[in-house]
C-alpha cells in the first residue's frame, strides 16, 4: 500500500486573478481587489472583510508585478495595508507595530467562533440533560415497582396446616480397606503385581517441511495524476491559479510464493505402571429411620478393615399424601397433630411462624 496515496502537489501557473470584497460598512458589493477603499462610503477594507472570486475572471495584464504577501493589518485602526506600505494608510501607524497579516487576523477570527459555537453546545447540552432527569422519574419508580412484585412472587409462600405425622432417617456410610486394581504414570512404593507398558502419554506437534504456496495480494499502483485548477488567496486582494494534480491509485492483483509451514503430530510415550494396591472404598451405608421424636444412628460393629466413611440425617413432616423436608432444630420442636404456620419453598419448610 503506498501511504501518500492522496498527497496533492500544486504547480504555480504564474497567472493571478482579480478578487473582490464586500464593504462591511455600507454593504456595497463585488468591490475589485485592486481597490483598498470602498467607492461607495470611503471606508477603507478592513479586519471584517473577506476576498473571495465572482464573476467572469480578471487576470491581471503583468502577473509578475503584483506582490504576492498577503496585507497588513493595522492594530490601531484595523486597516488592511498592501505589503509594500511602511506605513498605514489611514492613520500612518508604522508597519513594525502590526502583529497579524489577514491570514492570520481571518484564523484568530475562527479560533473565536469555534470556541463561542462549543460553549453553545456545553450549554445547551447541560440545559438537554436537566430537562430529561425529569422525565426519567417515573421509569425509575415503575422499575422498582416491578422489582417488588418480582420479589413477592418469588418469596416463598407461609402456609398453615396440620402435621400428622414426622418421620426422620439417619445413615452412617462405611468404607473398606480392600485391594483394588489400578494403575498411573507414578508408580506407588506400597503397590504390588507391578507390570510395565509404553503407552501414549500425549502428542507434540513437530515441523516437519515448508510447502511453497502462492497467494494473491493487492498492491496500489500509481494510475496517473488528475489535474484540477484551483485559486490560492493571497490575502490582498488578488488570487493566483495553480494547478492541482491529485494522483490516483488503482488496486492491482499479483500471485506471491511464500513458504507454509507443516506439522505433524508425534505421540510422546511413556511408562504406565498397572499395578494391584489396598484402599479405602465406600462400602455400604447403615441406615436407621422411624416416625418417632428419638432419632439415632446406627453403631456398625466393625472389622479392623472397615471405617466410618460419613454421616447424614434428614427430617420429613407428613401432612396428607405430602411430606415435607425440614431442619432437625424445627423438627425437634414441632409435635404430631400441631397446626403449624409454615414458610414454604419447594417440598422444603424453610421456617416455621408461632
Ligand atoms: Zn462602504
Ligand atoms: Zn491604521
Amino acid at each position: 500500500m503506498q501511504s501518500n496515496a492522496f498527497q496533492k502537489s500544486g504547480r504555480q501557473m504564474g497567472k493571478i486573478v482579480v478578487g473582490c470584497w464586500d464593504c462591511d460598512y455600507c454593504g456595497a458589493d463585488r468591490i475589485s481587489g485592486e481597490i483598498k477603499i470602498c467607492p461607495n462610503c470611503g471606508k477603507p477594507r478592513g479586519k471584517d472583510i473577506k476576498f473571495y472570486m465572482a464573476g467572469p475572471k480578471e487576470y491581471v495584464e503583468h502577473p509578475e508585478t503584483i506582490n504576492k504577501n498577503p496585507d497588513w493589518l493595522c492594530p490601531y485602526c484595523n486597516t488592511l495595508n498592501p505589503d509594500d506600505n511602511k506605513f498605514c494608510s489611514a492613520c500612518g501607524a508604522a508597519r513594525e507595530e502590526s502583529e497579524q497579516n489577514y491570514f492570520e487576523s481571518k484564523e484568530e477570527e475562527q479560533k473565536k467562533k469555534e470556541e463561542r459555537e462549543e460553549a453553545e453546545r456545553r450549554e445547551e447540552a447541560g440545559h438537554s440533560t436537566r430537562s430529561s432527569g425529569g422525565s426519567r422519574i417515573p421509569i425509575l419508580i415503575g422499575l422498582v415497582g416491578v422489582i417488588f412484585l418480582l420479589i413477592f412472587l418469588l418469596m416463598p409462600k407461609s402456609r398453615t396446616f396440620h402435621v400428622d405425622s414426622k418421620t426422620w432417617e439417619r445413615s452412617v456410610s462405611i468404607e473398606r480397606y480392600q485391594e483394588v486394581e489400578d494403575s498411573g504414570w507414578d508408580l506407588p512404593g506400597d503397590a504390588w503385581d507391578v507390570t510395565e507398558k509404553r503407552e501414549v502419554y500425549g502428542y507434540q506437534s513437530v515441523l516437519d517441511h515448508y510447502e511453497t504456496r502462492t497467494r494473491e495480494v493487492a498492491v496500489e499502483v500509481l494510475d496517473g495524476y488528475d489535474v484540477t485548477t484551483e485559486y490560492k488567496d493571497l490575502g490582498n486582494g488578488y488570487f493566483e491559479e495553480v494547478e492541482v494534480e491529485t494522483p490516483r491509485y488503482r488496486t492491482e492483483y499479483r500471485t506471491e510464493t511464500y513458504e507454509e509451514p507443516v506439522y505433524v503430530s508425534v505421540p510422546i510415550y511413556k511408562t504406565k505402571y498397572y499395578y494391584k494396591i489396598m484402599k479405602w472404598l465406600y462400602d455400604r451405608d447403615e441406615k436407621t429411620s422411624g416416625a418417632d421424636n428419638e432419632p439415632y444412628f446406627a453403631e456398625p460393629s466393625l472389622s479392623d478393615k472397615e471405617r466410618e466413611g460419613g454421616r447424614s440425617e434428614q427430617y420429613w413432616l407428613v401432612s396428607g399424601d405430602k411430606s415435607y423436608k425440614i431442619s432437625y432444630d424445627l423438627w425437634k420442636n414441632i409435635s404430631a397433630g400441631d397446626d403449624i404456620k409454615a414458610i414454604i419453598n419447594g417440598n422444603q419448610i424453610v421456617g416455621v411462624k408461632n
